[in-house]
């Protein structure tokens, strides 16, 4: 049997690549999947308390793309939802992105107006021009107090780097807003796939043109396989046996627990910005998901450099570092490098999406 793809890794990028090759071109695909399961960090599972949880920490679908939303709505239904995360800091929970509500709760301030709230932060920003890092894009809005409550731990346990030591963009991830809107993300389509996660991949791995090998390594199996092209998804640096050495990739090792009441915390995600705690983040699943229980699961997040690669670490030594890799896998005509460890780009679930339509021209 010869296909016309090998594909490596069944999460976002992969099982997209598949569905649409396998069902706009005929072609046949066989995916290589090293963990026992698909959909890559998105996986979902019910916990032995009968809990749908995130196994690899919590993940919010927001896009402004109709394109995405429509493409993915062929395989799954939506449930509303907005998330909404607190900070904890000091004891006190704060609403994360920083607000209005942040603001006078912290301070004591009585802000009615986002013009006031804004002349607030023009007295308290540093000026930072231009703006090199995770530390200037903060401070540049709204000065080093707020920063260093509810950036610089945070962020130095998440990545075990200063922010100075970051992308901008990692931290502008976050905004910084006047009003009182206390949603994390302000996309058009905020919904969760109604039956989970995993079940909107195995619609759309279910094909006749798709195969899966689950628990194997590609380096494996990849000399008795034939197929045409390579779709790679996994970490371009083991792609490459390391030749450069090794980038890094962030982790995260979670503990799960299971609480005997309805609802335990008071938003979905807590983050963690003080230093006193080692952890970043705890979710509860069930606003995620809208399940109704009477027990309820939370995860917590501990962040680390051993175990499976989640996130890319931003910044421009790993960039460098990076583009030797790219530069091998630009020459290298027959695999296509795609998704958050491939690209090492850390993207969202559907900036992969539309990553993967466009490099597959199908958009
Ligand atoms: P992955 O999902 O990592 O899939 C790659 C797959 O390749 C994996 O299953 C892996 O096992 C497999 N693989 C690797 N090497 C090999 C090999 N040698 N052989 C065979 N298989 C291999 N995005 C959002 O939009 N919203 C969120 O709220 C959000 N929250 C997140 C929270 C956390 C904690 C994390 C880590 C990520 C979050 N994301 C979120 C990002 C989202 O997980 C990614 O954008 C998306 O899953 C990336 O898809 P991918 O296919 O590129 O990579
Ligand atoms: N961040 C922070 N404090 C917060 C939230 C985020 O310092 O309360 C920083 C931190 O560096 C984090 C980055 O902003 O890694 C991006 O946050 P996001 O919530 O998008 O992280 P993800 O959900 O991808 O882990």
């Amino acid at each position: 049997m010869k296909y016309d793809f090998l594909i490596v890794g069944a999460g976002f990028a992969g099982a997209v690549a598949a569905e649409r090759l396998a069902s706009q071109q005929n072609k046949k695909i066989l995916i290589v999947e090293k963990r026992n399961h698909i959909a890559g960090n998105a996986y979902d599972e019910y916990d032995e308390h009968g809990i749908l949880v995130h196994r690899y920490g919590p993940h919010i679908f927001h896009t402004n793309s109709k394109k995405v939303f429509d493409y993915l709505s062929k395989f799954t239904g939506w449930r509303f939802y907005e998330h909404r995360v607190l900070a904890k800091l000091n004891g006190s929970l704060y609403p994360i992105p920083i607000n209005r509500t942040t603001v006078n709760k912290l301070y004591g301030k009585n802000f009615k107006s986002d013009e006031e709230v804004a002349k607030f932060y023009e007295s308290v920003r540093e000026k930072r021009y231009p703006v090199k890092n995770s530390e200037d894009i903060i401070v540049n809005q709204v000065g080093k107090d707020l920063y260093e409550k509810f950036f610089k731990h945070y962020t130095k346990k998440q990545w075990d780097l200063d922010p100075s030591q970051l992308s901008a963009s990692v931290c502008g991830r976050i905004p910084v807003r006047t009003n009182e809107d206390d949603r994390y993300f302000t996309d058009k389509f905020q919904f969760m796939p109604k039956d989970g996660y995993t079940k909107m991949f195995e619609r759309m791995l279910k094909h006749k043109n798709i195969e899966i090998i689950l628990n194997t390594d590609y380096k494996k199996i990849i000399n008795n396989i034939k197929f045409d092209k390579m779709i790679y998804t996994g970490p371009i640096d083991y792609f490459f046996d390391y030749e450069f050495g090794k980038l890094p990739y962030r982790s995260l090792k979670f503990k799960w627990e299971n609480i005997n009441t309805e609802f335990h915390l008071k938003a979905s995600s807590y983050n963690f910005v003080g230093k006193e705690e080692k952890f970043t983040r705890k979710t509860e699943y069930k606003y995620l998901t809208g399940q109704k229980s009477n027990s309820t699961t939370i995860s917590t997040e501990y962040p680390t450099m051993k175990g499976d690669p989640y996130y890319p670490v931003p910044n421009s030594k790993n960039h460098t570092e990076f583009n030797k890799y790219k530069n091998l896998a630009d020459r290298i005509k027959n695999v296509i490098f795609i998704g958050r460890l491939a690209e090492y780009k850390y993207y969202n679930m559907d900036q992969i999406v539309i990553t993967v339509l466009q490099k597959l021209k199908m958009i």
